[in-house]
């Protein structure tokens, strides 16, 4: 089954949810990345956010960018997604490798320690959109949930979840969003934390064979749950050998010069899929040619 996004509302519009299934795109970038387990967990939840939220961008040449940093050994970790739930991303350090936590579970918080969530959102104005907030524990959906609040004033619900095999690849990964809209009564807002509160984590509800269709049906049990559609998430980088060129070239002429004194072909790669780009002496000689600097 292929990763997708649902989307719904329940209450008659009063709230708005995404829910997702993301396992094939939590393994990718685990496979390209060659992630730890922590780090797959950590880059997982954040990919997962990412795919929901590029899904909540009104244009299709909108970019979303989630970015944590922090002082915990992972250092840092980036996601970038566009309105077509496509998603790439990275961690500053992918080999972290960490004791389990307290609750016996993969360490994401002390991976990542105490630090800044940024949500930078380029909807092609002269100004990207950038919202920050503290960490709240590092978990990721806690701190998503404390963004949506305090930067967007929209009182929201995050659950994330990534769940390893035994041989460290990725057995499921999925989340949820759930938003309550301005006109939201009371009454809901009640029944809904009563259906969160009880609530089993996402890893455990995709454990038992449940969709994302189904996840929802369980946090909006007697809420009148309306799909308003499905769409297709997947791991995407745009990046190719033309694109690493204009990157190279942007350096400078004296640093493309000393690479080619080097007489050997230098690699790139991308941050985002972990491709390799390759550049022989020759190449670099015919960009030196377009530098301008
Ligand atoms: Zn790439």
């Amino acid at each position: 089954m292929s990763d997708y996004i649902v989307r719904a509302t329940a209450k008659q519009a009063q709230i708005r949810a995404f829910a997702i299934t993301s396992k094939e795109l939590v393994e990718t970038a685990r496979q390209k990345h060659n992630t730890s387990p922590v780090v797959t967990a950590a880059l997982g939840r954040l990919l997962s956010a990412g795919a929901m939220m590029g899904s909540m961008l009104k244009a299709d040449t909108d970019i979303l960018t989630l970015q944590l940093k922090g002082d915990g050994p992972m250092h840092g970790l980036t996601v970038t997604a566009d309105a077509k739930a496509r998603v790439k991303g990275y961690a500053d350090v992918p080999d972290v490798l960490l004791p389990p936590n307290a609750k016996g579970k993969l360490d994401v918080g002390g991976a990542i320690g105490n630090g800044i969530l940024s949500v930078i959102k380029d909807m092609g104005l002269k100004e990207p959109y950038c919202g920050q907030t503290v960490l709240q524990t590092g978990e990721i959906a806690e701190d998503l949930t404390y963004y949506f609040a305090t930067s967007e004033q929209v009182p929201s619900s995050v659950g994330l979840g990534v769940l390893m095999n035994k041989d460290n690849t990725v057995r499921q990964a999925g989340g949820f969003i759930v938003q309550l809209m301005p006109f939201a009564e009371e009454e809901t807002i009640e029944q809904l934390e009563q259906n969160l509160s009880r609530v089993s984590s996402v890893t455990a509800m995709l454990e038992e064979g449940k969709t994302p269709e189904g996840i929802l049906e369980v946090l909006f049990e007697g809420m009148d749950l309306e799909i308003v559609d499905t769409m297709p998430a997947s791991f995407y980088c745009n990046c190719s050998k033309e694109r690493v060129e204009k990157a190279i070239i942007s350096v400078g002429k004296k640093e493309i010069t000393e690479m080619i004194r080097e007489e050997k072909p230098i690699e790139v790669n991308c941050h985002f899929c972990n491709t390799a780009y390759t550049f022989t002496p020759q190449e670099l000689k015919e960009l030196l040619k377009k530098c301008t600097k």
